[in-house]
Order: C-alpha cells, then sequence, then structure tokens
C-alpha cells in the first residue's frame, strides 16, 4: 500500500516547455500544403523532411486567422497593413500579432 500523495501539482517547467503540436497546425499550410493537423515539410531535392516548426507563411496565415492585429488593428481574417499599404512578403504579419495569435484573448 502505497499513502503517497499522488495529487503533486506538475513542475511548471514540464508544462511551460515545447508544446506538443502549435496551434498553427490546425490551418492548411499555404505555402508547403501541409493538410489540418499535418505537420509541415520542406522539400530539399528529391527528399521531403517534416520540419519541426511550420513554415512561417503557416504562421502568419494562422496568426491572420485567429488574432486581431495589436499593430494595425486589423480584424481577424484580414492581412496586417501599414497605413493601408500592405506588409512586404517577407513578414506579412506584425511581430505583436503572433503574440496575441498565442494568448487568445480571455
Ligand atoms: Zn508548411
Ligand atoms: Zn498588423
Amino acid at each position: 500500500m502505497t499513502d503517497r500523495p499522488r495529487s503533486a501539482p506538475m513542475p511548471a517547467a514540464l508544462r511551460a516547455g515545447r508544446p506538443p503540436r502549435h496551434p498553427a497546425l490546425a490551418h492548411r499550410c499555404p505555402w508547403c500544403g501541409a493538410a489540418e493537423n499535418a505537420r509541415c515539410t520542406t522539400r530539399s531535392g528529391r527528399t521531403r523532411t517534416v520540419r519541426l516548426d511550420p513554415c512561417p507563411a503557416r504562421l502568419a496565415a494562422w496568426a491572420t486567422a485567429t488574432a486581431v492585429c495589436p499593430t494595425c488593428q486589423t480584424a481577424p481574417g484580414y492581412p496586417c497593413h501599414d497605413n493601408g499599404i500592405p506588409l512586404p512578403d517577407t513578414s506579412p504579419v506584425h511581430n505583436a500579432r503572433y503574440t496575441e495569435a498565442e494568448e487568445p484573448a480571455a
């Protein structure tokens, strides 16, 4: 018989580690074509490699679809802009929007 309490709280360090699955994976990847809930892949030559992290374009699409942008006040589903001018393809989403998407509004 073991009487040790089993309800010990999980160490915060464990929970704060890498999430097993990025929320962006719920969206199809516009870059590599990975389906919903599938991991992104990169093509190098003939081989397809599974990426650990979603493609940047997928993160951008996810942030755009889920969050209001704190920088340009754009509603979910609409792309970021700077005073009406679309952001460059290299960084199409304001950084603050990624943060906003990761922490859903309470
Ligand atoms: Zn991808
Ligand atoms: Zn923005």
